[in-house]
């Protein structure tokens, strides 16, 4: 090992220890510290690390004067060459990395190094081992042009200084996980940090369920008053958002019924509020960083890195989180008809044949509201017809209690809601890979390639979930849809007795009950025909239904040639009679009593024919 001609009582100083902490990943900074460490041994001179950790107020300001300086991660060094500290023509400043003696454009880190230089101070790249001062600097053409050609590479590697900042914050992250470091003021609304940096809620493992295996993350649990309310209210939030309540309603609900305070502020829950909650990944662990990038003078915000995934204690399972967002297509129409008193199960049902919608509404009738063709009310339509809606209502309801129709029309997936929701997870997650490759391009530093392939491995995992739940959908459909079956009973059974927010959401229950089961209607003169959600060129369900009174259901099979040469025509016709007053003919129609069953089984026969 070739040794320099140093001066006696020379010593070392490592540019990195001046960097910012924050800025330096774990593994760069070992690595930069290691050769700085390795060098000053290898060449018997004392590295001198006592000057990062003074006091900045006490070295005084520079006399190096640019902005640019001042605000640069040599300062301190800079201060102490002011202040004699660090002594002219015995000081060496190591360099692994150019980038860091100045973050500023390449002709300033170039003034700054020969600025140095002037001052005595010798430099030394620990990369190749150059040692520069001005002696050796204007005698020597090829380290005139090596000290150039370093600083610009160094400054175009600057240009991509968010990918330093990128792995920094890994860093910072993985500190804050693993107990060092302090969650800072990026804490979520219903987290509060104590003294000691740590969450006001406790964070324990989950034990692993059948839909969500991992166990690796950590839950949050409420330790004091202040977050058991904050997260009473998530809970209020997210079973209103099952109920596709909007955020209106939801602020109006939290705010007047049992009421709970607000996150922040006096004033109640504002609708805002509760979207941007609802909208906060933090919910689910994932946390967004920042960082405030300059470009021409102007203050932008910028994404660093993806989202940091189990990052916060959870507070929602990610199918919940998924489940309770709005979906990119829920019109603001429906959100106002979700919002409405549910004092009409029907809204937006129904259509009278001239192909205005009906409309509830209670003008001139003795008897209560109804539904009547909106464009009849203006005079623009001459049926006039007025369909009972409490005697429609009952008349459905009572109809969908006997007949499980769920188990008629298109299958409702009971993991419909899961699916979509993994489904969107896949999708975001894949997207951020995407993104995060593109802006890469080819030069990402290592904790991109490690985060990039846990995350894709996440997306593995989901997709892997997802078949699985796709499967078991088909297994559990039939069985669920009994169960969901009986619960529509149950709420029926129970709403004659209910009350304020309890009848609400039985209400509000039935009213998406009613919406999933049927496909639409139509009113001619007396008559309502509504369509039940069929199969798709097997089988619809039809409901006639006149002066509110059920008369008929129709079994109607579109393009079935077998049904055409058939008695009934192109439909079996079950009626209300046989249904309900005469149980010796229900007796005979359904076998065992299940008139359900004897559909199926109906259907079930012909199906075998067509096969
Ligand atoms: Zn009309």
């Amino acid at each position: 090992m070739a040794h320099f001609n140093f001066p006696l009582d020379v010593t070392g100083y490592s540019l990195v220890r001046f960097s910012r902490k924050q800025q330096a990943d774990g593994d760069s900074y070992r690595r930069q510290v290691a050769a700085a460490e390795t060098f000053c041994r290898e060449e018997q001179i004392p590295l001198d690390m006592s000057l990062h950790e003074a006091d900045i107020r006490k070295l005084g300001m520079s006399a190096f004067t640019g902005r640019h300086v001042v605000k640069g991660p040599i300062r301190k060094f800079l201060a102490g060459i002011d202040n004699g500290i660090v002594k002219k023509g015995k000081s060496l400043l190591l360099v692994s990395e150019w980038n860091r003696l100045t973050r500023q454009i390449s002709s300033d880190a170039l003034k700054l190094t020969l600025e140095l230089m002037e001052r005595g101070i010798g430099i030394i790249d620990l990369q190749d081992r150059a040692y520069y001062t001005l002696d050796r600097y204007n005698a020597d053409v090829g380290l005139q042009l090596s000290l150039q050609l370093k600083i610009s590479m160094a400054h175009q590697y600057s240009k991509n200084i968010q990918h330093n900042l990128k792995a920094a914050w890994e860093g910072k992250r993985e500190a804050i996980v693993a107990g060092r470091g302090k969650p800072t003021k990026a804490s979520p609304a219903w987290l509060t940090v104590r003294e000691d940096g740590t969450w006001n809620a406790v964070e324990r493992p989950r034990e692993p369920t059948q839909n969500d295996p991992r166990t690796s993350e950590l839950w949050a649990i409420p330790v004091d008053d202040r977050t058991r309310n904050a997260f009473r209210a998530i809970e209020r939030i997210k079973a209103d958002r099952f109920l596709r309540l909007g955020k209106h309603a939801i602020a109006t609900r939290l705010n007047t019924i049992d009421p709970l305070p607000a996150f922040r502020g006096k004033n109640g829950w504002h609708p805002s509020a509760v979207e941007k909650l609802v909208r906060n990944e933090a919910l689910r662990g994932v946390s967004q960083s920042y960082i405030k990038v300059e470009i021409r003078g102007d203050t932008k915000r910028e994404k660093v890195g993806g989202p940091q995934i189990g990052f916060y204690p959870r507070v929602l399972s990610d199918d919940d989180w998924y489940r309770m967002q709005w979906p990119s297509d829920e019109r603001q129409a429906r959100g106002r008809r979700t919002e409405c008193t549910l004092n009409n199960l029907f809204a937006e049902l129904f259509k009278c044949s001239c192909g205005a919608g009906l409309v509830r509404d209670n003008k001139g009738s003795k008897w209560g509201a109804y539904l009547v063709c909106s464009k009849s009310r203006r005079g623009l339509c001459e049926h006039k017809t007025r369909h009972d809606l409490a005697a429609l209502e009952a008349e459905m309801l009572m109809l969908l209690s006997l007949f499980d129709v769920s188990r008629l029309v298109e299958k409702a997936n009971p993991h419909a809601d899961r699916i979509a929701g993994l489904e969107a997870e896949i999708a975001s997650k894949q997207k951020i890979i995407d993104e995060m490759a593109e802006g890469f391009a080819g030069n990402a530093p290592p904790a991109f390639f490690k985060r990039m392939q846990t995350m894709q491995a996440e997306v593995d995992a989901a997709k892997g979930r997802l078949t699985e739940l796709k499967r078991n959908a088909k297994i559990v459909e039939a069985n669920h849809s009994q169960d969901s079956h009986a619960e529509f009973c149950a709420m029926v059974t129970a709403m004659a007795n209910l009350e304020g927010d309890e009848l609400y959401r039985v209400r509000k229950k039935l009213d998406l009950e009613m919406h999933r089961l049927i496909d639409g209607g139509e009113a001619v003169g007396d008559e309502l025909l509504i369509r039940l959600r069929g199969l798709p060129d097997m089988l619809q369900v039809e409901l006639v239904v006149a002066q509110a009174r059920f008369i008929e259901l129709r079994l109607v099979v579109p393009s079935n040639p077998l049904w055409a040469e058939n008695e009934h025509g192109d439909f079996f016709a079950i009626t209300r009679e046989q249904i309900f007053e005469n149980p010796k003919v229900r007796a005979m129609l359904f076998e065992n009593d299940d008139p359900t069953g004897a559909f199926e089984a109906f259907i079930n026969r012909e199906r075998q024919q067509l096969a």
